[in-house]
């Protein structure tokens, strides 16, 4: 496993410097490797290949994860859905990615605020106007950023999408979407939010993300392989 592992890693920080290259200018991309329902093991194969970031989506599997492996070196990421609940297991330990709403804004900002910690954390957006979906909806967007005024102990690094479809070739215009988005939004000069990063992309398309301006990419199964069920 480990050298499929180390290979998979390598071949994809290929690919990634190929995307940079026809990007031209910008960040460096951070490869976050999502290692959700991934065993140990197969989390510290990527750690001694060199990987430092690791994301995971549900709040007691990050909370035993980190027990495990402690912080040091990966920086960890959660990147699934979160229920006010759960706040508990993630504040302090991760980059929040997954912020869609006000209720838990106000709910993280309390946990921080009582934990001490400045938490930092992105907005998902529902660029599919889907009912079912996590994601504050573009139109509320600027109203939830609003919010961060009031929530002294939360940071507002940027911006994070899943696209309502899952080809390469139709996930790029979501991805410009939220770039633009962004850039329209990063203008406004709000108190706590700094829209720099992009969290777009994952194993079937972080290529077109980056090239997109992604900074942030998710990629799971082209690193780790098919999740255990
Ligand atoms: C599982 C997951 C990923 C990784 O998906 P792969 O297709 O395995 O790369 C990325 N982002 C989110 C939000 C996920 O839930």
């Amino acid at each position: 496993m480990s050298t499929a592992i180390a290979d998979n890693l390598a071949r994809i920080r290929d690919r990634i410097a190929a995307a940079v290259a026809r990007r031209g200018p910008g960040p460096l991309p951070t490869l976050i490797g999502v290692s959700k329902r991934q065993p140990i093991a197969a989390l510290e194969a990527a750690l001694a290949a060199g990987l430092a970031d690791f994301g995971e989506n549900y709040a007691q599997e990050l909370r035993d994860k980190v027990a495990a492996l402690g912080h040091d070196p990966p920086r960890w990421h959660f990147i699934g859905a979160l229920q006010t609940n759960k706040i508990k297991y993630v504040v302090g330990k991760a980059l929040i990615h997954t912020v869609d709403r006000p209720a838990l804004i106000d709910a993280l900002q309390a946990r921080a605020a009582r934990d001490g910690v400045t938490q930092e954390v992105l907005v998902e957006v529902n660029l599919g106007d889907e009912a079912q979906k996590a994601g504050v909806r573009e139109a509320e967007l600027p109203a939830l950023l609003d919010r961060f005024a009031d929530a002294p102990a939360l940071r507002c690094r940027g911006l994070m999408v899943i696209p309502p479809v899952d080809e390469p070739s139709e996930t790029r215009a979501y991805f410009a979407r939220l770039r633009e988005l962004r850039d329209r939004l990063a203008a406004g000069g709000r108190p706590g939010v700094a829209l720099d990063h992009l969290s777009m992309g994952m194993s079937a398309d972080f290529e077109e993300a980056i090239e997109e301006g992604a900074t942030l990419v998710r990629v799971g199964t082209a690193i780790f392989g098919p999740r255990p069920a």
